[in-house]
């Protein structure tokens, strides 16, 4: 996919994202977002046309509620907020199958993601500027609401660019709110900095941008060919490519993994997948909102990244973790954005549609509802605590999701390591092996855990049979 690191993704500009934003769009990306169109002080975001280019936030629609996520050489975390909450054991145990042993996780796997994505939390002296006062409100009201587990969460940034953010010598970008585009300044450690680059230090790497996969199959002698088309970043195919090889990881999200996998299964290119393979998707439970109208300032260029989780907070819906997301807002809102995260009550699935040669993604409506209930009855005691302000949900028109998980899940498309089921030497090792949701907190280290959990056993048990 695009290589961002080859240009440099610096914009000077917030609030005005230009073709290195999204991935082959011709707009910003929000157009088919009604949600993101009606919060306060976004106005600025409303779509704008760009020409087409490999930018970094892919924006992929779906019936029933939309996926966000990102593209190019480090994924979703280009765009990401860095956040890093490991789940509670309990909140784990409700959506994981019980052969997936949690404590075994904490004590090797979560540590293990936690340093090699260089994760630290938010330091006391950025967290007291000026510039943080949205964060420090948000956590006040989160206690004062009564979330008793309120905590400082892991995050992967280089808090001396942001300091340098905050003295002027940088470019204000996680400091002023803005990741959903890139941080401009280099503070954010995504894993192009991290996992990619180790893995490409080894030698025995070489990353391939700007080629986009569009099938796999598997040879009557065994291995198997993948076919990529490789495009120049406005999209236009330059050659096709084909590759053989003794096996393949599928790593391209919980949004396109399925796609391929469901894809080639239903036109035989990998025939003997099973039919869990595009099934168990799940929003992660995501319910976005707006607290408006809130009796002090919240400043116009709110402090990021989200630096608190109030987490596994009971309500009568279910229970519910949530953080403020800080944004760049044009001018002073008193309004700040929250995302709650609740256990979803329906999964979503893939099905390849025939005529047009697509997957499409169907998502039920109702499929989060509790967590729905859940977050605004959460937002609802915060506003009671702020003393003033009211929560409005931002999905109500259309749902969407940051979060996109499952499709090919842990226990059903695959096995407990990631081997899919039928075809020995394929593997899912992304967000597509999490069920649905990842237990009420953001799923990046649970994906990252899991996958050291994986590449564990298939490394010492596959390398000869497979490899
Ligand atoms: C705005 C935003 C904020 C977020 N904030 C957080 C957060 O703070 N904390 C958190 O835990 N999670 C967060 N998330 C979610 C998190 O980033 C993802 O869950 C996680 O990165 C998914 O990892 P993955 O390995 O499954 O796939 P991805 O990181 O999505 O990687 C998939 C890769 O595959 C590539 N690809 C896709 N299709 C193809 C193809 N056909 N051929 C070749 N390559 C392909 C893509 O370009 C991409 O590089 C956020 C997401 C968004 C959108």
């Amino acid at each position: 996919m695009a290589d961002h690191r080859a240009r440099g993704h610096v914009r000077d500009q917030p609030h005005r994202p230009d073709r290195r934003a999204v991935w082959l769009g011709t707009n910003n990306g929000l157009p088919w977002l009604p949600g993101w169109s009606n919060l306060p002080g976004l106005a600025p975001l409303l779509p704008l046309p760009v020409p087409r280019f490999t930018g970094i936030l892919d924006a992929v629609p779906g019936t029933g509620g939309d996926v966000i996520c990102g593209a190019g050489v480090g994924g979703t975390s280009l765009v990401y907020a860095g956040m890093l909450p490991q789940p509670s054991e309990e909140a784990f145990a409700a959506v994981f199958p019980s052969q997936v042993p949690y404590a075994e996780l904490a004590a090797e796997h979560y540590p293990r993601a936690l340093r090699r994505l260089r994760a630290s939390p938010i330091p006391d002296d950025i967290l007291a500027h000026e510039r943080y006062t949205s964060t420090r409100t948000y956590l006040r009201y989160a206690q004062e609401a009564g979330a008793s587990r309120t905590e400082r969460l892991n995050l992967c940034y280089d808090w001396d660019v942001i300091r340098a953010e905050l003295a002027g010598t940088a470019v204000p970008s996680a400091s002023a709110g803005e990741y959903l585009w890139g941080v401009n300044s280099g503070a954010k450690l995504s894993v192009d900095r991290t996992y990619l680059a180790q893995a490409e230090a080894t030698g025995r790497v070489t990353v391939k941008p700007l080629h986009v996969v569009t099938d796999v199959s598997a040879q009557p002698r065994g291995g198997y060919t993948v076919e990529c088309q490789r495009i120049d970043e406005a999209g236009n195919t330059l050659e096709r490519v084909r590759v053989l090889c003794d096996a393949v990881v599928f790593a391209a999200g919980a949004t396109h993994t399925p796609e391929l996998l469901v894809r080639a299964r239903d036109i035989g290119t990998l025939p003997r997948l099973n039919e869990h393979v595009g099934t168990g998707f799940g929003t992660n439970g995501d319910r976005f909102i707006v607290l408006t109208g809130l009796p002090e300032p919240t400043l116009s260029r709110q402090g990021g990244p989200p630096g608190f989780l109030a987490r596994d907070v009971p309500t009568p819906h279910g229970a519910v973790s949530m953080f403020h997301v800080p944004l760049p807002m044009p001018f002073e809102t008193r309004s700040m954005v929250l995302l709650g995260m609740g256990k979803p009550n329906g999964f979503g699935t893939f099905h390849h549609n025939p005529l047009t040669g697509q997957v499409e993604r169907h998502w039920p409506a109702d499929g989060d509802q509790a967590a729905g209930l859940a977050t605004k009855h959460l937002a609802d005691r915060l506003a009671r605590a702020a003393g003033g302000g009211i929560a409005l949900e931002v999905g109500a028109v259309r749902q969407f999701t940051v979060h996109p998980v499952g499709g090919a899940v842990l226990g059903t498309a695959c096995d407990l390591y990631g081997r899919l089921h039928g075809h020995p030497g394929l593997y899912c090792l992304d967000g597509s092996l999490i069920p649905g949701s990842t237990g009420l907190v953001n799923p990046a280290l649970t994906i990252a855990a899991i996958t050291e959990r994986c590449l564990d056993t298939i490394l010492t048990h596959d390398l000869r049979t497979v490899f």
